[in-house]
């Protein structure tokens, strides 16, 4: 029989799938890696389960304890189904920005939630990096795995998500973008593809309101940077060290409007149902792409995760009207119903 002991080993192996449409008028094949189809429907099982499995191993992780973490949601996913497969107990803090549905997904899978104000700085009490802290010290036998800094995190893109990248693609690969939140994804996969060919460009996807761009072209940790921003999962107020500057070679920052009419397009004329920061990345990425790519090359773009956590918000166009986010409506049957 042909089966999986358990859900959490059919994580990985993604496919690697063509854009047809979006990239219309852009020289070279843009490729897109679908992370969606990790069984927590996101890029972030990768990680979720190495930091489990890295803290089994080195005894920060004992039977029965307790995984807390601070997430925007999608390594919370991750770290619940490692979960159940291996018998821990997971409580997660979240900013309030991020959508409802990745909260209810998590308590779907038993997680508890608990919910904290987005726009506090990092080291206030009330964040959720500090309520996670503070929680992993007063729960026994947790286990804090800090995804930020924890090195399991580029570790699990470096010896997975790389080195499929570079078999699908035939080492034909010649630029590699992917937005940068905790800096795992970028900077595992970067450090890997630069490592087979040092000539393979990369572009971290950054938003405006983050430190990030600032920081790589001129060494300033800038506060000025910092402002409240809506996309979910990429840019931050901190510098983790999940975030390898040396192998990111520049940033492109994208605004909330142009990622979500981006992730839109995709879903319509790619098929690609997929979230927010999905539109982000593809949106640089194309940008650097438009003035830099040549016929004979090869962009690889990853796609973090799926539509469904963003139904509420991109995908539902009274919220995209009240943003000032909708440029393009579509005839519905409705329309020629009232007409
Ligand atoms: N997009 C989404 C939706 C995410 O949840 C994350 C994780 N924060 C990212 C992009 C960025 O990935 P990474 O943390 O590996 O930089």
């Amino acid at each position: 029989m042909n089966y999986y002991k358990s859900i959490i080993d059919t994580i990985g192996n993604t496919p690697l799938v063509r854009l047809n449409l979006v990239n219309k008028g852009i020289k070279g094949t843009i490729l897109v890696k679908v992370e969606y189809f990790n069984p927590g429907n996101s890029v972030k099982d990768r990680m979720a389960i190495r930091m489990v499995e890295d803290a089994e191993r080195d005894g920060s992780l004992k039977p029965g304890g307790t995984i807390i973490e601070g997430t925007s949601g999608n390594t919370g996913m991750g770290l619940a189904l490692t979960a159940i497969a291996k018998g821990y107990s997971c409580v997660f803090t979240m900013a309030d920005k991020q959508s409802q549905e990745k909260i209810d997904i998590l308590r779907a899978v038993g997680a508890e939630v608990v919910v904290c104000p987005t726009n506090v700085l990092p080291d206030d009490p009330r964040s959720y990096y500090s309520v996670a802290k503070r929680l992993n010290r007063d729960i026994p036998n947790s286990f804090y795995p800090n995804q930020y800094d924890n090195p399991s995190n580029s570790l699990a893109h470096y010896e997975t998500t790389g080195p499929e990248i570079w078999d699908q693609t035939k080492g034909k690969i010649t630029h590699f973008a992917a937005g940068v939140g905790t800096g795992g994804t970028m900077s595992g996969i970067g450090k890997f593809l630069k490592e087979q060919k040092s000539e393979v460009v990369t572009v971290g996807i950054d938003t405006y309101g983050s430190v990030f761009k600032k920081y790589k072209e001129t060494g300033i940790f800038d506060e000025k940077e910092v402002f409240p921003y809506l996309t979910e999962g990429i840019g931050e107020d901190i510098l983790p060290e999940n975030v390898d500057f040396s192998v990111i070679d520049h940033f492109v920052k994208v605004t909330d409007k142009d990622a979500a009419i981006m992730a839109r397009r995709l879903a319509r004329e790619e098929g690609l149902f997929v979230g927010w920061s999905c539109g982000s990345a593809v949106h640089g990425a194309l940008e650097y792409a438009r003035t830099t790519l040549t016929e004979d090359d090869v962009m690889v773009i990853i796609l973090p995760d799926h539509g469904t956590r963003y139904l509420n918000k991109i995908y539902n166009d009274t919220w995209m009207k009240d943003h000032g986010f909708l440029e393009r409506t579509y005839a519905t049957a409705r329309d020629i119903v009232h007409r």
